[in-house]
């Protein structure tokens, strides 16, 4: 039994421009009944996307959004109490892979980066060659993404989420001391989560705590400023990362029928989760406190911010606690990691988001690894100079990330 609802085969019919992949969909788009387009194979359009990417120029970097997979419900067993063991075990729960994550599908699991056996990003050691070496990193930040927050009962969610942070802290911290991890949270119980993050704050290897983007209410209401006090009481940034529990449907037009509306949409839900946080007066309260939007993309920000400072200069006796306009909230304590970045293909979509967000100081590299956002270590895309390479892939993570700092002295 799944606990939560697995991606169905017409989800993972649309995306693949892989040829050993479509055979395969094909086959499962006949027994289900349906037709593959031969579209599908086109390769033009996904080589056209990366164009002008280049490799990093330097050594060093911080991967600020890599995802360690749980390889099934069976690997955490021996991480979790004598309780949630028996009950994982009678209840038959064996996955807990969410909809928004399907693992076999080509976008989430990049063809050369697929195991042998397994799910992608599911062996600790194939993740040090591929990130850690592949691309001469310092550190990488792991953000575990099973799904434990889809979990109703929030006993059963704390348990899961205690387990997975064990199984990242033995399985992968203890394996190779470049890697990095995020606390991973129960977020519909702030009060157990507040206690996770006093169980393992006093590790400095985990240097953020994660939420995902979808929540049961808007981020910034004062049922999660527990999290958040927890939060700047550790020096820890909170990372929303792409995804939701699926408490209500994940576009704001209601539950999408195809993976590709719900995939693309994800920066909607980013967009009114930065405005929550901000109107809320989460920054009044917290001022140090940093947001870093994993997998959400960043070229919305322009249109979205000028919308927001401009209805906020003619609205702003509803939120006098909002003392700054938005924008400059943004600047100074929301961060983005790099991919997937949606830029112009001429190399010229970068500079201009970067001089439209006013500051190069809030993107943060990431490969997003295992997923597909560019080929091969071309990780970097077109329109940026040197500096910007320098402070995005070093001076920004280790400026975000305070335990970074400490480490690398
Ligand atoms: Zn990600």
């Amino acid at each position: 039994m799944h606990l939560v609802i697995i991606v169905d085969m017409a989800r993972i019919s649309f995306h693949s421009s892989h040829n050993k992949h479509m055979s395969a969909y094909r086959a499962i788009a006949k027994g289900a009944g349906r037709s593959v387009g031969k579209h599908m194979d086109d390769q033009v359009l996904l080589d056209r996307a990366f164009d002008g990417f280049t490799e990093l120029p330097v050594k060093g970097a911080v991967d600020c959004d890599v995802h360690p997979a749980v390889p099934g419900t069976g690997a955490l067993l021996k991480y979790m109490d004598d309780h949630w063991r028996e009950q994982i075990v009678e209840r038959g729960i064996d996955g807990l892979d969410a909809m928004s994550f399907p693992p076999g599908i080509g976008a989430l699991g990049r063809e050369d980066w697929r195991l042998p056996a397994g799910k992608p990003g599911s062996d600790p050691d194939r993740t040090i060659k591929d990130v850690l070496d592949g691309f001469d990193l310092s550190f990488a930040i792991l953000n575990c993404l099973y799904h434990v927050q889809g979990a109703y009962d929030e006993n059963m969610s704390i348990g899961l989420a205690r387990a997975v942070n064990n199984w990242v802290k033995a399985e992968w911290l203890d394996r190779d001391p470049r890697f990095r991890a995020s606390i991973v949270i129960p977020t519909e119980s702030p009060e157990l989560a507040v206690d996770e993050i006093d169980r393992l704050a006093s590790d400095k290897r985990f240097v953020q705590i994660m939420m995902l983007a979808g929540g049961e209410i808007p981020m910034g209401r004062r049922f999660h400023w527990p999290i958040f006090r927890a939060a700047e009481k550790h020096g820890l940034p909170i990372t929303v990362h792409a995804g939701t529990n699926y408490r209500h449907a994940p576009t704001s037009i209601g539950w999408p029928s195809f993976f590709v509306e719900e995939y693309v949409g994800h920066p909607h839900m980013f967009q009114m989760q930065l405005l929550s946080l901000i109107t809320e007066g989460v920054f009044t309260k917290f001022p140090n406190l940093k947001f870093v939007f994993a997998e959400s993309g960043f070229t919305w920000l322009p249109p979205s911010i000028w919308r927001a400072n401009k209805t906020w200069k003619a609205m702003r006796v509803e939120t006098p606690w909002v003392d700054r306009p938005p924008a400059e909230i943004v600047r100074s304590n929301f961060r983005f990691t790099l991919q997937p970045s949606d830029i112009a293909l001429d190399g010229t979509g970068l500079a201009k988001t970067i001089e439209h967000i006013g500051s190069d100081d809030v993107i943060l590299f990431s490969t997003d690894y295992p997923h597909a956002h560019f080929e091969g270590k071309r990780a970097l895309p077109p329109g940026l100079s040197d500096s910007q390479i320098r402070k995005i892939c070093i001076d920004n993570p280790l400026a975000t990330y305070p335990r970074l700092k400490e480490a690398s002295r």
